[in-house]
């Protein structure tokens, strides 16, 4: 096919690393990474953006879009229009706090054609496996869901409850006949309700009745399923640091384990949030500077795999100034490239780790072969960022459902100049184009 376009930029981030390059793509894939004087091919448009710098178009499997059903909380049109805007060029939706959840192939069907006309990006869909839907299992696989998410700890929402012990173990095997992978929120029920439960607008307070011990005992349980069952597993949102060494150490012996962290987890702690500052819950908790620190040398020494949002927003009305009855969930998809990229040039990490992370370890993760990298035969997927110039976020700037978030107020490095998606721009300057998102499907 021939070329349309050329991207050129003096900092390409490609998979052997960061040069200046000419990206040539041909409809909407990319052909090839051609020398950065390479000849323009006739006919074809050639965008130069000087030292801006080409991020593979980032991919976030952890989004909770809400629609149909809680629309008022997220829509597929918002949710899409802020990842497009934030560089963000394909999200997978999490299978709750949607109305149907994505449980049964039915309701996927109803997800996809609420998604269909709406889309700004690409949209792939997790199912749910919950204690009375193991036959919808492999239903819901050959529909094309990348895997099935499923809570330990009680969810939050009364539609979708969590497996207990040998649920868990009955939905794993059932997944691993057919080679699936499961996500999990792993919090241990008993250990949350051994903490302490009070009504409080103290963060400490939320913070004590939410363990680092829930989270490492649940992942050390999934741990031991994962390896009896030789199941593949994920899991989600990791908080506590303390529970890297035993994951490292699976990973080891070669139990099929993956882990992601979150922006918050990465940029925001503990000790800075205000009382009844409730825009900062979510479960697990953000938890202390320290912690943190460790999350950060999980990321560095490949323990953690990759970083993705867990945008999980409701209406303000929900974000009361009690912790313990408070919506759980924080709101960040158009800032996660941003913010963590501002702690991580902090800290001495490149662009080639941003993109690692938030690009091409959650496309592997899906198993979404099309994304995640600047190489030929890739989707023409895009962020063009310029990585030190710097923005104060204003809520009211973010195309999200809702203007609640946690990052109100703080300055953070890099702005997302463009977005582009299989090859066309579906952003400019953060002003998102008109829908021209898809549908994805596993193996489609
Ligand atoms: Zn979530």
């Amino acid at each position: 096919m021939e070329v349309t376009l050329v991207l050129r930029s003096t900092r390409v981030v490609t998979p052997e690393g960061t040069r200046p390059a000419s990206v040539a793509v041909a409809g909407e894939r990319i052909a090839a990474v051609l020398p950065y004087d390479a000849k323009i091919p006739g006919g074809a448009r050639l965008e130069d953006v000087g030292d801006h710098v080409v991020l593979p178009g980032l991919v976030d499997t952890h989004v909770h879009v809400n629609d149909p059903g809680r629309t008022e909380w997220e829509g597929f049109w918002t949710a899409t229009r802020a990842a497009a805007a934030g560089g963000i060029t394909t999200i997978v939706d999490m299978p709750l706090n949607s109305l149907p959840p994505t449980t049964t192939v039915g309701n996927l069907r109803v997800k996809q054609d609420t998604a269909r006309p709406k889309a700004h990006v690409d949209v792939g869909f997790w199912g749910g496996a919950l204690p009375d839907n193991v036959g919808d299992l492999r239903p819901l696989h050959d529909a094309g869901v990348y895997g099935f998410k499923c809570f330990l700890s009680p969810s939050g929402v009364d539609e979708f409850p969590q497996l207990d012990q040998d649920q868990l173990a009955a939905s794993l095997a059932e997944i691993a006949g057919f080679d699936g992978l499961m996500i999990v929120h792993a919090e241990d029920p008993h250990h949350l309700d051994a903490a302490p439960q009070v009504s409080s607008p103290h963060y400490a307070d939320f913070l004590a009745s939410r363990p680092r011990d829930a989270e490492n005992t649940a992942i050390a349980h999934l741990v031991d399923q994962a390896r009896r069952l030789g199941a593949r597993v994920h899991v989600l949102h990791l908080s506590s640091s303390d529970a890297l060494p035993l994951i490292a150490a699976a990973r080891r012996e070669g139990v099929r384990v993956t882990v992601e962290t979150c922006p918050h987890f990465l940029t925001l702690t503990a000790e800075e949030v205000p009382d009844g500052a409730t825009e900062f819950k979510c479960c697990p908790p953000i938890r202390e500077a320290a912690n943190q620190d460790a999350l950060w040398d999980g990321l560095a020494d490949g323990t953690i795999d990759a970083i993705v949002s867990d945008h999980s927003p409701s209406t303000a009305d929900l974000k009361t100034p009690d912790f313990s009855t408070a919506w759980g969930g924080i709101s960040s998809l158009q800032l996660g490239l941003p913010a963590i990229w501002t702690e991580a040039r902090r800290r001495g990490h490149s662009l080639d780790d941003v993109a690692r992370w938030m690009s091409t370890a959650p496309a592997a993760l899906a198993g979404l072969d099309a994304k995640g990298a600047i190489e030929a035969g890739r989707d023409a997927d895009f962020a063009v960022l310029a990585p030190d110039e710097t923005f104060t976020v204003d809520p009211a700037a973010l195309h999200h459902r809702n203007q609640v978030t946690a990052y109100a107020g703080k300055t953070l490095h890099g702005v997302v100049k463009s977005t582009w998606l299989r090859g066309a721009r579906i952003a400019d300057h953060g002003a998102p184009a008109e829908p021209t998102g898809r549908l994805l499907e596993r193996n489609k």
